[in-house]
């Protein structure tokens, strides 16, 4: 249930700046992938995704990553739920930012196109020899392309890779226009992102909808139960 106080502090602010992570794309359907059992399977010999998600992995065993990105990333009928909604509303009034760690494209599916995707997007794919855009609908069918033979990839930000420099750019700018900053869905432990608060205005307000609190700070206001009935109540 929103409370009076929450609801207060939306209708307040001037700029909402939101910060999402796995947990608003979960009531899509969307596994956190670091908890798919599929994962422990013996195709990937129990490899950590901090491995099979990596530069190094990508690099070195490119079928493995291949195999293991198609298989547990890719959720091409998921549908934008009333968290990616309300936000994309939000958004595109000129009232809030958004910045996503989610790779999954329901932002912009929700009518988003000013989110941030701070470790980019699942469904721009690349060939990393020439740097040609390729269809994911093809990288389905093949992690070859076509022309070259290049290994195609995701345009995601693989661990040991660093966060491009527009989308720290854009993310730094929205942290600094907001006077509410509102994180959801995320336990707030993977850095530079969670970094990204520090360049908040020092009277931003902050506002937490996640179902454990989260190492953050000064928390104005936390929300506990499930954020899909919070965004549900939220009005405006
Ligand atoms: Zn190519």
């Amino acid at each position: 249930m929103m409370t009076e106080n929450l609801q207060t502090l939306f209708d307040q602010a001037q700029h909402i700046t939101f910060m999402t992570g796995a947990g608003v794309s979960t009531a899509s359907g969307i596994p956190d992938y670091r908890s798919k059992s599929g994962l422990y399977s013996a195709k990937f010999k129990g490899l950590p995704p901090e491995y099979l998600l990596s530069h190094d992995c990508f690099v070195q065993q490119p079928e493995m990553f291949y195999d293991f990105v198609k298989e547990n990333l890719y959720f091409p009928d998921a549908k934008p739920n009333v968290i990616h909604e309300k936000i994309a509303a939000l958004c595109q009034s000129g009232r809030a930012s958004l910045i996503t760690q989610n790779i999954d494209n329901l932002d912009r599916t929700a009518g988003n196109d000013q989110v941030v995707e701070f470790h980019g997007n699942l469904y721009r794919c690349y060939c990393s020899k020439d740097g040609e855009q390729v269809d994911w609908h093809d990288y389905m069918k093949s992690m070859y392309h076509d022309t070259d033979h290049g290994i195609i990839r995701p345009d995601i930000v693989l661990y040991g890779e660093s966060i491009s420099e527009s989308a720290l750019q854009r993310s730094m700018a929205a942290i600094e226009a907001a006077d509410l900053l509102v994180i959801v869905g995320t336990s707030f432990k993977v850095y530079p992102f969670a970094g990204l608060i520090n360049y908040r205005q020092p009277n931003a307000k902050l506002v937490v909808v996640n179902n454990e609190p989260i190492p953050a700070g000064s928390v104005t206001a936390q929300y506990s139960g499930d954020a899909e009935t919070f965004f549900a109540g939220l009005k405006g």
